[in-house]
């Protein structure tokens, strides 16, 4: 790891697949997932490949990861962290997959996985209940939220 990495880097480094990720020649999963959604298309030329979401397990979690990962996110939530996410377990985790409002506990945004189901932030990125501002990038037209969609991130650039 070079040293002038940030601590955010790192942590994103490790979750996308180490501190070396896209540093080194090795491959990481989402490069092993293309190179078998390649290897699948080459093998049965005009089959549909079935997208089930980058880097989603096929099959699901066991109870134990489950209930692992609520009491995890309700130790969080206890300890007072803000914005405390269960996440890769798309309509198990309760209310682990939405965004609260940190003052006023409002639900501003419903998730399932990357699907959204209500969307309540403001323009100016604020809660609506009780106007504190919730950090992140919002659309300046909460309207322009497409809900019940299928659900995918949207690439964020840095100015
Ligand atoms: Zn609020």
């Amino acid at each position: 790891m070079k040293t002038n990495d940030t601590y955010i880097q790192s942590l994103f480094a490790e979750r996308l697949g180490g501190r070396m990720f896209g540093k080194d020649t090795k491959i990481y999963k989402f490069e092993k997932i293309k190179r078998a959604k390649r290897a699948a298309l080459a093998a049965n030329p005009g089959a549909e490949l079935i997208d089930l979401g980058v880097g989603e397990p096929d099959e699901m979690a066991f109870p134990g990861v489950v209930q692992a990962l609520q009491r995890a996110a309700e130790i969080g939530k206890e300890a007072g962290l803000h914005y405390v996410y269960a996440g890769n377990l798309p309509g198990m985790v309760g209310e682990y997959e939405d965004t609260f409002c940190p003052q006023c506990n409002y639900r501003l945004i419903e998730r399932s996985g990357y699907t959204i189901h209500a969307y309540h932030i403001t323009g100016e990125g604020t809660c609506p209940k009780c106007s504190t501002k919730i950090p992140g990038l919002w659309p300046k037209d909460p309207s322009t939220v497409e809900l019940n969609g299928r659900g995918m991130p949207l690439p964020v650039r840095f100015r």
